[in-house]
């Protein structure tokens, strides 16, 4: 048969945090695909099942069964079938799988088969990949996402507590993606003197996703240092802020806590409320609240969701449910795309078509730890998502993104569309 999986294989190979992760093989007359799948630190409580071996191992993190799981029950369902089949290929594995969760074969080893079968599924039709991802998701594929890119970094990802987790800047004001990651890069190093000159070597180590980490304690220091780089590296009024507070990680019984205060639900909206009203160039807010707190999340988007994003991450966790209903209750209007929350390319695809047809933004995002695999870049032009979150650009697990975006861009040459503001949702 032509296009058949003939063969598949997995094995146990490191993140960027030097954490075991997945890794898949598909093999078809066109060659050898691979797959590795990402993984989180400030995970949403309702994601998809990444399995872990527990143990002693690798601190009990070892994926060990997930290997066991695609070389042993995946491989002998899949091998065989046709791998420009995703829908069937990623249901069979879900059926298979049998839990809501994805938690008996794991959703990392879904994950890496599915992406490396979406891999092979391209090379079966000649497309590139992120060609192929527009004609499985009925889009065009021409819109070059505008990259959100983590300069500051917090919470879990630099062992920070009560902090906001992600402070980035947004390059919206240039002419390509070529030119804004420019100016992003430019706006980074800038940023480095700066708080060389003010904290001295330390000033600048980086944190999970290669942004600084600096001895700062409250948000508005920050956004000054990252509004001052701005302006020295000659982009004022051409980059915006966005920020991930990850606000699960600072919330408990019923409290927020954050920068040595406290805050119930409401005056978390009334912090955000004036904190643009500070900071005007703030474009984006994504997990401003807890990931249950969707009563605040509604009064939040009431508040503030027509002057900037309200994008949804352990809200929403890329489940067509949870997005289904926050479209109905309008807790946000910006989907936070990770492929790995929900675990198969079909159900990142669905997502992605639910939030696209109730006007919502699109976010395809990185895990905190990454590889080397940059498929999410395809995935993001293929989508025509219009956003992306990959961290700073440092460390090449994250840049191995942005230069795959360079290729796309060059590739797709006058056809490439840079939507700048006009891909932010409101
Ligand atoms: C995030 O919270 O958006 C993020 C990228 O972090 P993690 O991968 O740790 O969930
Ligand atoms: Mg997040």
């Amino acid at each position: 048969m032509a296009n058949e999986i003939r063969k598949i294989r997995a094995r146990q190979v490191l993140d960027s945090r030097g954490n075991p992760t997945v890794e898949a093989n598909v093999n078809t007359e066109h060659g050898l695909f691979c797959g590795i799948v990402p993984s989180g630190a400030s995970t949403g409580a309702k994601e998809a099942v990444e399995l872990r071996d527990g143990g002693i191992a690798y601190a009990g993190k070892g994926v060990l069964k997930a290997i066991a799981n695609v070389n042993g029950k995946i491989a002998p369902l899949i091998e065989g079938m046709d791998c420009t089949k995703q829908d069937e290929i990623d249901n069979a594995m879900i059926e298979l799988d049998g839990t809501e969760n994805k938690e008996k074969l794991g959703a990392n080893a879904i994950l890496a088969v599915s992406i490396a079968v979406c891999r092979a599924g391209a090379a079966a039709k000649g497309q590139r990949l992120f060609e192929y991802i527009a004609a499985l998701s009925g889009n065009k594929g021409i819109t070059m996402p505008v990259p959100q890119m983590n300069v500051m970094n917090g919470g879990k990802h630099a062992d920070m507590e009560e902090d906001i987790q992600e402070q980035m800047i947004v390059p919206f004001g240039a002419k390509n993606y070529s030119k804004a990651l420019e100016a992003g890069v430019e706006t980074y190093h800038t940023l480095e003197k700066i708080l060389k000159k003010k904290f001295g070597a330390v000033g600048t180590l980086v944190g999970d996703e290669g942004g600084f980490v600096p001895q700062t304690t409250t948000v508005e220091e920050e956004l000054d240092f990252i509004s001052k780089a701005i302006k020295e590296a000659g982009y004022d009024g051409k980059i915006g802020l966005a920020i991930d507070s990850a606000a699960t990680e600072f919330f408990s019984k019923g409290k927020y806590r954050l920068y040595g205060k406290e805050y119930s639900s409401g005056e978390m909206v009334d912090f955000y409320a004036d904190l643009i009203k500070t900071y005007s160039n703030i474009i984006s807010l994504e997990d401003g609240l807890a990931e249950e707190d969707w009563k605040g999340w509604k009064e939040l988007t009431a508040k503030i969701g027509n002057k900037i994003q309200i994008v949804g991450d352990d809200l929403l966790v890329t489940n067509p449910k949870r997005i289904a209903r926050a479209i109905k209750e309008k807790n946000c209007n910006a989907l936070l795309l990770k492929i790995n929350q929900i675990g198969t390319i079909s159900e990142s695809l669905e997502a992605s078509k639910e939030s696209k047809k109730a006007g919502w933004g699109i976010v395809v995002s990185h895990r905190s730890g990454e590889t080397e695999d940059s498929f999410i870049s395809d995935f993001a032009v293929g989508i025509d998502a219009g956003q992306s979150k990959f961290g700073a650009p440092a460390r090449s697990e994250r840049n191995a993104k942005y230069n795959q975006l360079i290729r796309i861009e060059e590739e797709l040459g006058e056809k490439a569309v840079y939507l700048g503001k006009k891909a932010f949702n409101k």
